[in-house]
């Protein structure tokens, strides 16, 4: 019999050329120990923790490697990254050719009569047409599958057998709030948009639980190899906690989850009662857990690139501001029913209009409810946030999420629907951050892709696919590193265990083969993590 290795025998033990902690007035390390799922010591010296290794300890030597907390991505959307994970990879495609050669060799491989579908992280902006592939383009690619391709959540083009299975037809008229779209003939595009993608979802078939833990086991592991060790999925619907359930039981989630459910279709008093019913019931039988938590409720108060509400019209069209998609009086009743049940409220905010509104709703709950703790109310977005509507949300200490890959994906959308002036004034980071703003990073995937590097690169030169925009508000990058690790940690409310690199924090980190904090702009751009770690498991080794 072996006598049990002593209690202070590291699991992992980590020599780099810095280890970043992040802890105000703290030096680089050099050396970090993991024993189970906390960080237990750090020390000045690479060998100064070798007292730590015992027979089991995984000693990394990276004496070239730069060490730093894992990243939260803030504002994303895994359950969404899940469901088009193992679809065909359009967002790798430059023009429409490629798109639809994707399309073709998947239709080769795919038996005949079985849905194709598509990667959902892509925009028609940014191919050489500059359009959506039409129906008759799909139906050249493969006669014999119903074809889905879908951007994001809320935009479709079917083939001419998806749209027969879906029971769409010239006769049929779009719902109120849905577009189906027709060319100058009368005669259908394919192009559905809003809920008129309803249709289709009804005859989708249904991903078994199998497969959609799947999903997530791959859609979590790529966000791991970017550096990601935490993310913020804004848009849960409710019925799928149960997945991410299930998905965790499985040990499937490579990164840990803060849940925001959607409130997207609860409108009325009794829709929110019932939405917060079914949240009240996982939070009592004690189903939260430092890997997946509930974090609250989403709420949008206006539209996004082409509809987010604006005090200006938008260019080239004299009459339209955007849309507001809530009655100010009405999200107050939603947003005041929430917090009064012990739950946080984020609500997407993409135009100036849309975030003044929203601060008025904010402004009213907090009056109403005195000694509200702080973060329980929460900015996402905050696109176009204009001098005097920031002091307001400073003033309230409401946290503010950002997402530079989002602009940096959409920048030449906006450019079309708001003029340059406008989308060169979305995200002023140096602004918020200089008047003290809490402001923490993100991506909003499949807007804009997620990564920690790319998103750290993109805040500090405020370039884009229109080009550098803005470069007035760019950020330091011990800032914009910041605004994924410390921040992030500060708006979950888990500042105590995540964030930083100390003795009893979680055992989150990422290893990194040059600094991000000094090497060259260019480099950081595609810089990816040589290992990420979550919970003392590394989940990502290259
Ligand atoms: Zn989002």
């Amino acid at each position: 019999m072996t006598d049990p290795a002593p209690a202070s025998t590291a699991g992992l033990l980590i020599r780099a050329a810095a280890v970043h902690t992040l802890v105000p007035g703290e030096p680089p390390r050099r050396a970090i120990a993991v024993t189970g799922g906390r960080i237990t010591a750090l020390a000045p010296a690479p060998d100064g923790l070798d007292a730590l290794i015992g027979p089991d300890t995984e000693v990394v030597d990276a004496p070239g490697s730069t060490v730093l907390p894992a990243f939260d991505d803030t504002h994303t959307h895994l359950v969404l990254a899940a469901q088009s994970v193992h679809g065909v990879p359009v967002h790798r495609a430059r023009d429409l050719t490629e798109f639809l050669g994707l399309i073709r060799e998947r239709a080769a491989r795919t038996p005949a009569g079985e849905w194709i579908h598509t990667t959902v992280n892509w925009q028609e902006a940014l191919l050489t047409e500059q359009r959506m592939p039409t129906t008759a383009e799909l139906d050249a690619a493969t006669a014999d599958h119903p074809v889905l391709v879908r951007r994001g959540a809320y935009n479709m083009v079917l083939n001419s057998a998806a749209l027969r299975l879906a029971g769409i037809t010239e006769a049929t008229e779009a719902p109120p709030g849905g577009v189906i779209e027709r060319d100058e003939h009368g005669r259908l595009t394919g192009r559905l948009v809003n809920r008129a993608v309803e249709p289709v979802e009804r005859v989708l078939p249904r991903p078994t639980l199998a497969e959609r833990i799947e999903g997530l086991r791959a859609a979590s592991a790529a966000f791991a190899a970017t550096g990601i060790g935490t993310v913020r999925d804004c848009l849960v619907p409710v019925e799928d906690l149960d997945v991410l359930d299930a998905a965790r039981a499985e040990g499937a989630l490579a990164v840990r989850v803060r849940a925001l459910v959607s409130g997207f279709a609860a409108r009325t008093p009794e829709q929110v009662d019932a939405l917060l019913d079914r949240m009240d019931a996982w939070r009592a039988a004690g189903r939260d857990d430092d890997r997946l938590s509930l974090w609250g409720v989403k709420f949008g108060i206006d539209g996004g690139f082409e509809a987010g509400a604006l005090e200006e019209p938008y260019q080239g069209q004299p009459c339209y501001h955007g849309r507001l998609l809530w009655e100010p009086v009405e999200l107050l009743a939603a947003v005041d029913r929430v917090v009064g049940r012990g739950w946080r409220v984020g609500v997407h905010a993409w135009g100036d209009r849309g975030l003044r509104v929203l601060l008025d709703v904010f402004e009213q709950v907090v009056k109403r409810r005195p000694g509200l703790p702080p973060g329980t109310l929460v900015v996402e977005h905050g696109g176009l946030a204009r001098p005097e509507q920031r002091a307001r949300a400073i003033a309230l200490g409401v946290p503010v999420t950002v997402q530079h890959p989002l602009l940096h994906d959409g920048a030449l959308t906006q450019q079309r629907a708001w003029g340059e002036e406008r989308t060169a004034a979305l995200f002023p980071l140096r602004e918020w951050l200089d008047e003290g703003a809490l402001l923490t990073g993100g991506s909003d995937f499949p807007v804009g892709p997620y990564g920690a590097m790319v998103s750290v690169w993109g805040m500090t030169t405020r370039d884009t696919t229109a080009g550098v925009i803005g470069p007035e508000h760019a950020i330091g990058r011990a800032e914009a590193v910041a605004l994924h690790t410390v921040n992030a940690a500060r708006l979950t409310g888990e500042s105590g265990v995540r964030g930083s690199l100390r003795p009893g924090a979680y055992a989150d980190l990422t290893v990194w083969p040059l600094d991000p904090l000094d090497c060259p702009a260019d480099a950081l751009r595609e810089l990816l993590p040589s290992r990420t770690v979550v919970n003392g498991r590394t989940v990502h080794h290259m």
